[in-house]
C-alpha cells in the first residue's frame, strides 16, 4: 500500500501542529506508524491522499451515522449555507432540531445548543454545581467527557492512549473536586455517597463507555446511580455525546429506560458539523442564563448549517434505519469473534448497537482496569494488518469502532476477510 503522500504531509504537519495533529488520537501513537491523510469520504468508505480506499469504522469518531456525504444531509446544509452561515440571533433551524430531540427524548424538557461535546459537558457540570450549590463531582476511571479542566482526571480516549491520566495545567485545587471511582462498581458509589454525599453536585457517566473501548454497564448499574443521586440530592448527568442517537433513537437512556436530570450530546447530533447540546429537567435548565444566573454562551451556538446537518441526519434515522444498523453491526461483531477463534486469538468483542471494540484479552472487559490489561501489542499488529487490507479501525485499543447505515453486507464481508489475516498476524505477537 502506497503511503508516500501521507508521509510527506505528516512531516509538514509535525512542523505546524503539536505531534502533527489537531486532536491527539489521530496521531497513531497507540499503534505506531504514520496516520493517513484523508482526502474524501463517500458512504461507508474513505479515501486517503495516496488513493487508498478503506471501509471506515471511525466515521469522524461517531458523528456520521448515515455515512459520509449523504445527499440529503449535503443538500440541507448547502441550503442553509445559501441563507447565511451565521447570524448570532435566533433562527428557525434551532427549533426544528430541538423539537426532534425532545420528541425522541422527552426527558430533555429544555436544552441549549453549543458547538462541541466538551462545551456541553463543561456547561452541564457548571449547571449541576450552580443548581445544587455543591462543588464536588463524581466521574469514573476511564470515562472521557471531553477536554475540559474538571473532567481531565482519570479520563480515557486520547488521554488513555497517551498514558496521561491527569494533564499538567489542570490546577490541583480544581482536580480535588473531581472524585473518581471504577466504572460498574455500584457498591463503591454507595459507600462514597454515605461518607460525603452532601458535598457532591453530580455524577457524570458515559452510560455505555466508548472512550476506554466499549464497556457495557452491568444490569441495574445506571438505575443504581440514579437512585443514589436521588437519595443524596445530587444530579445524574448522562453523557450521551457518543451514545446519543447512536445506540437507539432515545440514546442509552432510551435503551435502558433511565430518566436522568441532565444529558449531554455531541457527535451524531451534528452529523459531522460542530454541534453539542446539554439539556434535561426544565427546573434545572431554567437556572441557565438568561433565564437564570448560571452563565453559558457561544457565538456560533445553534449555527444554522450545523442545525441543518443534525436535523436531516436524525430524520433519516427511522426505526427501520436503526434495525438495519443493528443487523449489520451484529453480523460484524459475530464475524470478528469467529475470525479470532479460527486463528486461536483470545478476544472479547464488546458491542452495544453500532459501537464495538475487539479487546485482546482472555477475560471479560468491564472497567478501566480490565481494559488496561489487554494486549496492546497484539492490537497494534491486528490494526496495521487491517489497515493494509483496506479497513480503517480506530487506531487505539481504547476506542470504539462505529458503523453507519451506509455500511453494506459487502463491506462486512470485505472486513471479515481482512480481519482473518489480521488475527493471524496478531497470533504471531506474544
Ligand atoms: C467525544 C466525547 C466528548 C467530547 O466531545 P468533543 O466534541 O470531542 O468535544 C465528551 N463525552 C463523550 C462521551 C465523548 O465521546
Amino acid at each position: 500500500m502506497k503511503t508516500e503522500l501521507s508521509e510527506k504531509l505528516f512531516a509538514k504537519a509535525k512542523d505546524l501542529f503539536p505531534g502533527g495533529v489537531n486532536s491527539p488520537v489521530r496521531a497513531f501513537k497507540g499503534v505506531g506508524g504514520t496516520p493517513r491523510f484523508i482526502a474524501r469520504g463517500k458512504g461507508s468508505h474513505i479515501f486517503d491522499v495516496d488513493g487508498n480506499d478503506y471501509v471506515d469504522y471511525v466515521l469522524s469518531w461517531g458523528p456520521l451515522i448515515v455515512g459520509h456525504c449523504h445527499h440529503e444531509v449535503m443538500r440541507e446544509v448547502q441550503d442553509a449555507m445559501k441563507d447565511g452561515s451565521s447570524f448570532g440571533a435566533p433562527s428557525p433551524r434551532e427549533i426544528q432540531l430541538a423539537e426532534l430531540v425532545r420528541e425522541r427524548m422527552p426527558w430533555v424538557e429544555k436544552m441549549r445548543f453549543c458547538s462541541s461535546g466538551t462545551e456541553a459537558t463543561t456547561a452541564a457540570i457548571r449547571v449541576a454545581r450552580g443548581f445544587t450549590g455543591r462543588d464536588d463531582i463524581l466521574k469514573f476511571d476511564g470515562c472521557y467527557h471531553g477536554a475540559g479542566d474538571p473532567l481531565l482526571v482519570k479520563a480515557g480516549s486520547g488521554v488513555e492512549t497517551l498514558g496521561l491520566p491527569d494533564s499538567p495545567g489542570v490546577p490541583a485545587d480544581l482536580a480535588r473536586h473531581t472524585l473518581t471511582l471504577p466504572f460498574n462498581d455500584l457498591a463503591a458509589v454507595e459507600k462514597l455517597f454515605a461518607e460525603r454525599g452532601g458535598k457532591i453536585a453530580a455524577i457524570i457517566v458515559e452510560p455505555i463507555v466508548g472512550n476506554m473501548g466499549v464497556l457495557v454497564p452491568r444490569a441495574g448499574y445506571l438505575e443504581g446511580l440514579l437512585a443514589t443521586c436521588r437519595k443524596h440530592g445530587a444530579l445524574l448527568i448522562i453523557d450521551e455525546v457518543m451514545t446519543g442517537f447512536r445506540v437507539s433513537s432515545g440514546g442509552a437512556c432510551g435503551l435502558y429506560g433511565i430518566r436522568p436530570d441532565l444529558v449531554t450530546f455531541g457527535k451524531v447530533i451534528g452529523a459531522g458539523l460542530p454541534v453539542g447540546a446539554f439539556g434535561g429537567r426544565a427546573d434545572v435548565m431554567d437556572r441557565v442564563a438568561p433565564a437564570g444566573p448560571i452563565y453559558q454562551a457561544g457565538t456560533l451556538s445553534g449555527n444554522p448549517m450545523a442545525m441543518a446537518a443534525g436535523f436531516s441526519s436524525l430524520r433519516l434515522m427511522t426505526p427501520a434505519a436503526y434495525e438495519k444498523l443493528e443487523r449489520t453491526s451484529a453480523a460484524l461483531a459475530e464475524g470478528l469473534a469467529r475470525a479470532a477463534a479460527a486463528e486461536k486469538v483470545p478476544v472479547q468483542v464488546n458491542r452495544v448497537g453500532s459501537m464495538l471494540t475487539v479487546f485482546f484479552s482472555e477475560k471479560p472487559v468491564f472497567d478501566a482496569a480490565s481494559a488496561r490489561a489487554c494486549n496492546t501489542k497484539r492490537f497494534a499488529a491486528w490494526y496495521h494488518a487491517l489497515l493494509e487490507g483496506g479497513v480503517y479501525f480506530p487506531p487505539s485499543q481504547f476506542e470504539a469502532a462505529f458503523l453507519s447505515t451506509a455500511h453494506t453486507d459487502t463491506d462486512v464481508e470485505h472486513t471479515l476477510a481482512a480481519a482473518r489475516t489480521a488475527f493471524a498476524a496478531a497470533a504471531k505477537v506474544a
